[in-house]
């Protein structure tokens, strides 16, 4: 049995109703075409989600040749067993319009392509980064991608003498992972299971959905567990908590400081623990002790005795308590998130309950095996590194491994970036300031291996050349850990579940035409499938267990412990004076920092963001089912609370003007308690540029066209809800 598509599916069931007057050819019998299809074989293949960075364990169903329906692997510590409805509308994206079907060269200014073979892209892009890199070295090339778990580029990169594989954490959790890795030694995981008190600040599991974190946080509460949820937003995590308590945005700091200073204090803190395992303790005292409850209540607004009554509650069910480590919300988008994380270790840290049931613990991990190297070539020295990361007098402390992308259209300008690569990245939309952004295009070469028509290769790319969609392709396996507590790391990977309708490869195949026009022959000299078997080799698995397993679980090597803790940093200690700060000249301890900026005016509001449960930021706002629920919900207006609304004169569902100091847009609002007077909400979705991508276009707006491209000095994130906007009522 063919596979049909649904437009051929329509055009055949209108040729059916008329089919006395039609061709011989046309006349179909359905009642045989249904039995048939009915009694299809249905095959069940392993695969990951690509709907978000928790690649969730899934079985894809496949009958007659065509998507049935995914499931969640119940084995896998991120789904057990339930997908979100980002994970169904993702892979239904396999057959979604706005997919880039061979690649595609630039033809003119006006964003015209024309269709080309592999050959020829592989040809024409090989040899013209050659010549690039011998006229102005391997350093001026760029590879920007969402990052994760592939390394195919940094191989080619390594030869040509490139340092540049950056990704798009400065606008995600930058400070996060650099302040955890400083002060702790890398990042710790919430034990959701075994808490009695559970503060979440900045992290919404039910809009950032993880499905099995949600689970495991309800089973907790349905045992006794006690939810506290800090938020300027009546969040979906809030709909399940025993307090909602909302936030003045961008004061998370202080309300963290006076949680610390009522523990200190009041001597509710675990003084063996910070005796034994914390370095810095005086000095962070002595610089904060006069920064009390009632301080802090004075900038958060959140009443002195509500924070003292958290601390205490904190303490009370310590080591069984926790400050969930956070992500996106304050990880990249304050002046003050490098001190906001730094007091998140530190007020865990005064709980004692790093390695304790119900507190927290690092990512269990494994190591796999590589096949055999088949280059022996030449490797160029590397140059500098172009972003400034990591780097003496530019950016020291910011983590090489995640860079600082918003600066290379500056670069760009400067001539030190010449060819751009863009791998499953889409800066136009998801970083600040899009016509900033644009400037890429001035890049001697720039390509775009992304799937989808999306803003960044329509606007910038010279060369589109799209990648397969993840149900079409086998990988090599990833090692699923962190964001959650789990004792054990597992193994599990991608296997091909489906032909492809179009012609789009996979990025080892991507990789391998590229260097071979290059010149550089036999870089990857080995398929997916052995490098599959290389991989799981050391760990005893073979390829067909973990296909028939899909997700395989290994022994547990995290557990709590009381005794002999160690810490990855300079002391050897959970650092409350950092050593990396006072090494570049900094005071080590974090103390009060203001927010950037702050709205005045009556009609002025800190533009905050976040993600709705059923879109991942900007990836799926092509897509139909999704959209429909986006439809259903209103889910493109913009958050304001009702007393600031009413005093605008604005109702439900008004079009109201936003400005910001880089732009003026229109949007629809809506008007809800369930929000802080001082901002207004964006969902992170919508906004979409690109007219190919027809089902998202014209949607909504996106927070980051608000925004203008900053750079934090610490850690490089992108400062983005650091934004006031004007609202005037009225628009479209
Ligand atoms: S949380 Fe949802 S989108 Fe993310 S990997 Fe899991 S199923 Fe996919």
């Amino acid at each position: 049995m063919q596979p049909i598509s649904r437009r051929s599916f329509l055009k055949l069931a209108a040729a059916a109703t008329t089919a006395v007057a039609l061709p011989q050819g046309l006349k179909i019998d359905f009642q045989a075409f249904a039995e048939e299809a009915k009694a299809g074989e249905v095959t069940k293949v392993p695969s990951l989600c690509n709907g978000c960075s928790s690649y969730c364990g899934v079985w894809v169903y496949v009958k007659n040749g065509r998507l049935w329906k995914i499931e969640g692997n119940k084995t896998h510590m991120k789904s057990r067993g339930h997908i979100c409805a980002r994970g169904h509308g993702v892979a239904q994206n396999v057959y979604n319009p706005g997919r880039v079907t061979q690649p595609m060269k630039r033809i003119d200014d006006q964003n015209n392509f024309q269709p080309i073979t592999w050959e020829q892209a592989f040809q024409e892009v090989g040899q013209k980064m050659k010549a690039l890199v011998e006229e102005h070295g391997g350093d001026k090339f760029v590879w920007l991608c969402h990052g994760g778990k592939e390394s195919y580029a940094q191989q080619f990169m390594d030869i040509i003498g490139s340092d540049n594989y950056i990704t798009h954490y400065a606008t995600c959790f930058s400070a996060k992972t650099n302040i955890w890795q400083n002060m702790a030694g890398g990042m710790f995981n919430s034990d959701f299971d075994n808490a009695k008190t559970m503060l979440f600040v900045g992290r919404n599991y039910a809009g950032g959905i993880i499905p099995a974190a949600m689970k495991r946080i309800t089973q907790a509460k349905s045992k006794g567990a006690k939810i506290i949820v800090v938020d300027p937003r009546f969040c979906e995590l809030a709909t399940i908590a025993d307090e909602w308590i909302p936030i003045r945005p961008g004061t998370d700091l202080a309300f963290f400081l006076g949680i610390a200073h009522t523990l200190i204090s009041e001597d509710l803190y675990d003084k063996k623990f910070v005796a034994e395992y914390v370095y810095g303790f005086e000095e962070f005292w002595a610089h904060n002790k006069e920064f009390t409850a009632d301080k802090a209540a004075e900038i958060c607004g959140i009443p002195a005795e509500k924070i003292r009554e958290i601390a205490r509650a904190l303490a009370k069910d310590a080591p069984q308590a926790f400050l969930d480590p956070g992500y996106h919300g304050l990880a990249a988008h304050y002046q003050n998130s490098n001190e906001t994380m730094a007091l998140n270790v530190i007020i865990n840290a005064l709980l004692g309950n790093f390695w304790k049931a119900g507190g927290l613990f690092p990512a269990a991990s494994t190591t796999f095996g590589h096949p055999e190297a088949t280059y022996y070539g030449p490797v160029a020295a590397k140059g500098p590194r172009v972003d400034g990361a990591g780097v003496s007098g530019e950016y020291p402390l910011v983590e090489p491994s995640r860079g600082i992308p918003q600066r290379i259209p500056d670069l760009i300008e400067k001539g030190r970036v010449k060819i751009v690569f863009f791998y499953s990245y889409n800066p136009l939309r998801s970083a600040p300031e899009p016509e900033y952004q644009k400037k890429i295009k001035n890049a001697d070469l720039v390509v775009s291996i992304n799937y989808d028509w999306n803003e960044t290769s329509l606007y910038t790319a010279h060369y589109i050349l799209p990648e397969n969609h993840y149900l079409e392709r086998t990988e090599h396996p990833k090692v699923i850990n962190g964001n959650i507590y789990w004792p054990a790391a597992q193994v599990a990977t991608r296997f091909k579940a489906l032909e492809s309708t179009t012609s789009s490869l996979a990025l080892l195949d991507i990789m391998k035409g590229l260097t071979k026009a290059y010149g550089i022959e036999n870089l990857y000299g080995y398929t997916v499938e052995e490098e599959l078997e290389a991989a799981l080799g050391p760990l005893g698995i073979s390829v067909e267990e973990l296909k028939e397993k899909g997700c395989i679980e290994l022994m547990p090597t995290v557990l709590p412990k009381d005794e002999g803790l160690t810490f990855s940093t300079f002391t050897g200690k959970i650092e409350f004076s950092i050593g990396a700060w006072r090494k570049e000249g900094y005071l080590g301890v974090p103390t009060w920092v203001p927010p950037l900026v702050e709205p005045k005016n009556a009609n002025e509001f800190r533009l905050i963001h976040g993600k709705q449960p059923w879109h991942s930021h900007i990836m799926t706002t092509n897509n139909p089912y999704l959209m429909a629920i986006t439809k259903e919900k209103n889910g493109t207006y913009m958050w304001m609370n009702s007393s600031r609304a009413a005093e605008l004169g604005i109702k439900e569902g008004d079009w109201v003007t936003v400005t910001s100091e880089i732009t003026s847009k229109q949007v629809q609002v809506h008007v809800t308690e369930g929000l802080h007077p001082e901002c207004v909400w964006l969902p992170s979705t919508y906004g979409t540029f690109s007219e190919k991508l027809e089902l998202g276009y014209g949607q909504g707006v996106n927070y980051n066209d608000f925004i203008p491209a900053r750079i934090d000095k610490k850690t490089g994130h992108v400062m983005g809800q650091e934004c006031v906007v004007t609202i005037t009522k009225g628009g479209k």
